[in-house]
């Protein structure tokens, strides 16, 4: 049987498999949250003092009020049954970038041996997985394994189904038994509170009486890639890192830019189809859909929400990619580099605060007052991310993400802020002294206010940068496919808050000399920009000429998320979340523990199946190939023919080197003996990931040389060109 005989049947398969069939889309209408415990389905279902104490606490944030538990949870479990659910799951969302949830029957056995469906308040605001094997750093040791779930009564219940059955799944945070946040919600939710907090010292600085709480929300646009999974499931790489370890480019990849917005094969409009569709059953907001850049590449990003129950939604949405893709035959990618040589995926994570009195903080608006509030804002940003850039950077920091950022598809490891021209140029004027005018057309100076108005579109856009202000929010676009999109949310909010208290001491002080509120706010907004005007660059953020400049304005250039996940040991930014009141010095130490623990441990993972694959998959091939090419040409020479062995001492030599090349990283791979954490990563980055990156170019050097009939992996071009 030829080596290729997995790959031919896979081709057969996917050739012949029959159309799932296109049917009409549902209605909207029909859809939309049927499966979710909603305000109206509380509404209905709770008497009136229970569902307005409830609301109360879902809309303010107040801690929920213990008796009303209990006729909660009798009303969430009648509705959960009635759609089926016997199991009730809470979930939550360790350090790890997953989803986890542990699912209890509604069963309860009375004192007779009969049964009833039980589910109590107690139940339902508390739980306790064992999750002692979630990575936590360090924070519980296994004899104190407990950590409880807490009902987090603002990101509403929902009812899961998948093969198994429909489960009812309460979102909550998780903590250990001494209050620490074992999980990525809980700094969410404080974070949330510490900007809400400064937010509304600023605004009531500004003179606005009344001021809602502020809240931050976020809109993530999600790319992934589809592959079949006949494909899939014949690469162990696939199957174990998420990522090709090898692999030879094909002829053709995203160098025509055909694939690119263009239009949606069948099999896979019928994928997204159904994701939509079970994403408006569980009230997310999906909203765009198209082809990516790369062949097999594909983006939905939802409609924008509170970014607590956005960041729920984005977990809920990557596992509903998973588990469809299954269904339609394909493996869903989240990896941010599945693929070498085309681009790879990231998750932009778009972020803005506000309030229902003063609505969107970082839209310009049209009074002269929302300007400054505006410009507040906005310079609230700026000097947060040049204070805190690597903070930014840490926390989009995996082993997978390593391989997308600064590559020519994706913003460079150096953090600054994309203002667009317009934006910029009022801030250059604000930092030189008073607004005298605008270069700017259809900006006017409003003379007597100091600040101008704003133009509603920024306009132009940069790809290039990895935080860009995008006319009303940001836009933070280093974020990883396969992350959590919390890190960074609690980064931003926490480093805004900080950012926030700072502005309202600084206005309260000019205040205090008797500085008239618009001169105070152009003050303090040309401090910003003096001390922090270096953070901000519209230009090209791949060039050569930005990486100079940003080393002179002393930005920091952190290449690799072994260089980047120290930071979070640095006193500076353990002072900021503590101040802040979002993570504690254990808390954090913790995180930088985890995260650096699952960076080694996917690098050497990938480097076993490196040099298991080389040895076990690739070197019998060419071996195979070898003896079948040299057997040939002695028995040719037997009867006069002399063939050239120019390619029998090419793939041998390549063979060689390659297997001196998976010698040397088996080898590294024993080292053990390091002195820290930070000399582990730098190994893991350093010295493992070069030595497999040498074993894969002899590798795929030799793919273009075996004879294809023996190659037993599927190649890049079956997995990105057949659907
Ligand atoms: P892009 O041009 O970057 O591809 P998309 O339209 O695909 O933009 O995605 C933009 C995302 O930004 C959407 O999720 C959208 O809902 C979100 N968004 C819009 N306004 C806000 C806001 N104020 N806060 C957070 N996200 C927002
Ligand atoms: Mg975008």
């Amino acid at each position: 049987m030829s080596g290729n005989e997995s790959r031919l049947q896979a081709i057969s398969k996917i050739t012949n498999r029959e159309s799932l069939g296109l049917t009409p889309p549902g209605k909207l209408e029909d859809l939309w949250a049927v499966d979710v415990f909603s305000l109206s389905k509380m509404q209905a279902s709770l008497p009136k003092n229970v569902f307005k104490s409830l609301k109360k606490t879902i809309q303010s944030g107040e801690t929920i009020d213990p008796s009303i538990a209990d006729v909660v949870a009798i009303a969430m479990k009648d509705w959960a049954i009635s759609k089926g659910a016997l199991y009730y799951a809470h979930v939550f969302y360790p350090l790890t970038n997953a989803t986890a949830e542990k699912h209890d029957g509604f069963i309860s056995v009375q004192s007779d041996g009969s049964v009833i469906s039980e589910f109590v308040g107690k139940l339902l605001v508390q739980g306790e997985p064992d999750g002692s094997s979630f990575p936590n750093g360090g924070i519980r040791s296994t004899f104190e394994a407990r950590g409880y779930t807490a009902w987090d009564v603002t990101s509403p219940a929902y009812i899961m189904e998948t093969d198994n059955g429909a489960t009812l799944c309460i979102p909550t945070v998780f903590v250990s038994w001494t209050g620490e946040a074992l999980d990525k919600k809980t700094p969410l939710l404080r974070s949330n509170a510490a900007m809400n907090k400064a937010a509304t010292k600023v605004l009531k600085l500004l003179g606005n009486t009344e001021v809602a709480p502020v809240n931050s929300s976020c809109g993530a646009e999600q790319e992934y890639f589809l592959i079949d999974a006949n494909f899939a499931n014949s690469r162990p790489d696939l199957l174990l890192a998420g990522r090709t370890l090898f692999g030879k480019a094909a002829a053709k990849g995203q160098q025509f830019d055909d694939h690119y917005f263009g239009a949606i094969p069948e099999r896979v409009q019928l994928f997204m189809q159904e994701i939509e569709e079970r994403a408006y059953r569980l009230g997310i907001p999906a909203k765009t859909r198209h082809n990516e850049v790369a062949p097999g590449q594909f983006e939905i990003a939802p409609f924008f929400e509170a970014a607590n129950v956005a960041t729920d939604h984005q977990q809920l949405l990557m596992t509903l990619l998973r588990i469809t893709a299954k269904k339609h035959g394909f493996v869903c990618l989240l990896h941010e580099k599945p693929f070498k040589g085309i681009n790879g995926s990231g998750k932009h994570v778009n972020w803005s605060v506000g309030n229902a009195t003063q609505g969107n903080l970082l839209d310009p608006g049209d009074t002269p007052h929302s300007n400054a509030q505006f410009l507040v804002f906005c310079g609230a940003v700026i000097r947060g991310v040049h204070l805190y850039g690597s903070l930014l950077r840490a926390v989009i920091a995996t082993a997978s993400n390593d391989h997308r950022l600064g590559a020519n598809e994706a913003p460079p490891a150096i953090m600054s802020v994309y203002l667009g021209s317009q934006l910029e140029d009022v801030f250059e004027q604000i930092s030189q002294g008073a607004v005298t005018g605008s270069k700017v057309k259809d900006m006017m100076n409003i003379g007597v206010d100091t600040l101008p108005l704003l133009p509603k579109d920024p306009g132009d856009r940069n790809r290039t940068s990895p935080f860009a202000f995008t006319g009303n929010r940001f836009e933070f676009r280093a974020v990883g496919s396969g992350q959590s999109v919390a890190g960074p949310l609690v980064a931003m909010n926490t480093i805004l808050a900080d950012s926030l208290n700072w502005m309202a001491e600084a206005l309260e002080s000019e205040l205090a000399k008797g500085t008239e509120l618009n001169a105070a706010i152009h003050l303090v907004l040309k401090e910003v920009m003096d001390e922090h005007g270096a953070i901000v660059f519209n230009g090209n953020g791949y060039s050569e000429e930005w990486h100079k400049l940003a080393a002179e304005r002393g930005l920091p250039n952190l290449r690799t998320a072994a260089d980047a996940l120290p930071v979070l040991k640095q006193p500076h930014i353990i002072e900021l979340f503590e101040k802040m009141g979002v993570l504690s010095p254990v808390e954090l130490a913790s995180r930088f523990e985890t995260y650096t623990e699952q960076y080694i441990l996917s690098i050497e993972v990938e480097a076993k199946l490196v040099v298991s694959m080389a040895k076990t998959i690739i070197y019998p091939t060419a071996v195979t190939y070898l003896t079948r090419l040299s057997g040939a040409i002695a028995s040719l020479k037997e009867i006069g023919v002399e063939l050239t062995t120019e390619t029998v001492e090419k793939v041998a030599g390549l063979v060689k080197s390659m297997m001196d090349s998976v010698s040397k990283l088996d080898m590294a791979l024993h080292n053990h003996d390091f002195a820290s954490h930070e000399e582990h990563l730098q190994y893991s980055a350093k010295t493992i990931r070069p030595m497999m990156d040498n074993v894969r170019e002899f590798a795929d050097a030799l793919e273009g040389e075996v004879a294809d009939e023996l190659w037993t992996l599927p190649t890049y071009q079956e997995m990105l060109f057949i659907k």
